[in-house]
């Protein structure tokens, strides 16, 4: 048994995020998917960011009743923004036994450099790459930071034959900032959009 970490800001989770998903469980026998909306992500300017609350209730819903797809607080247990290698780390310790990996987008991919230690997370955890519209990871960008092995690692696991789905938080942010909430819902599951409803989250007066 495989556990796929997938951690992010989910603000809010979106289609693209459970697609996603749903093609890795299916490339990888015996496998589950761990969704962490991240406590305070180490990598964004979060100034503009939901209550973890909001976007932990947001993920559940999004994957209510969807086999081998999870949630996990892992990432607010510390009380404390936490780097993935230290999380994943925890699961290791956790799990004894099961593989621990790690899923991130292509674009995550061309950012994983700046990541706390990457070179001993690259190392220690096996990481699967999901292709995202508009990032193609080039060899000699991707050498630009790190060794030639590093690279090919790197390269050989963005999995091939998949859809792409062109679809991220910020722009159904931004849809709903602009007044475009019915348009913005098109990328979301119900539940989600009904939360957000709910919640009045995403308003228009809420300022970036
Ligand atoms: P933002 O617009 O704020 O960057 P996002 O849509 O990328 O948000 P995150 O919660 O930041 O959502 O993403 C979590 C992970 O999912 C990241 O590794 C990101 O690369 C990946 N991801 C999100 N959407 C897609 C997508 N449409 N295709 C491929 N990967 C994606």
């Amino acid at each position: 048994m495989q556990i796929i970490f997938f951690g992010g800001t989910f603000d809010p989770i979106h289609l693209g995020h459970l697609a996603i998903a749903k093609r890795v469980v299916e490339r990888f026998p015996f496998s589950r998917v761990l969704f962490a909306p991240s406590y305070i992500p180490p990598h964004k300017n979060f100034t503009s960011l939901s209550s973890f609350q909001d976007r932990f209730r947001m993920t559940e819903l999004a994957i209510s009743g969807m086999e081998n797809l999870e949630v996990s607080a892992i990432e607010h247990e510390r009380e404390k923004s936490s780097y993935t290698l230290d999380t994943l780390r925890i699961l290791r310790e956790r799990f004894p036994g099961k593989t621990i990996s790690f899923l991130i987008g292509s674009d995550s991919l061309m950012q994983l450099h700046s990541w706390h230690e990457c070179a001993s997370l690259v190392r220690e955890f096996p990481v699967i790459v999901y292709p995202r519209s508009g990032v193609h990871p080039e060899r000699e960008e991707l050498r630009k930071f790190w060794p030639e092995e590093e690279t090919e690692k790197l390269l050989s696991v963005v999995l091939k034959d998949v859809p792409l789905f062109p679809v991220s938080s910020t722009s159904i942010k931004a849809m709903y900032r602009s007044g475009q909430g019915s348009e913005a819902e098109k990328f979301l599951p119900e539940s989600v959009a009904a939360y957000i409803r709910e919640k009045g989250l995403y308003r228009p007066e809420t300022q970036v």
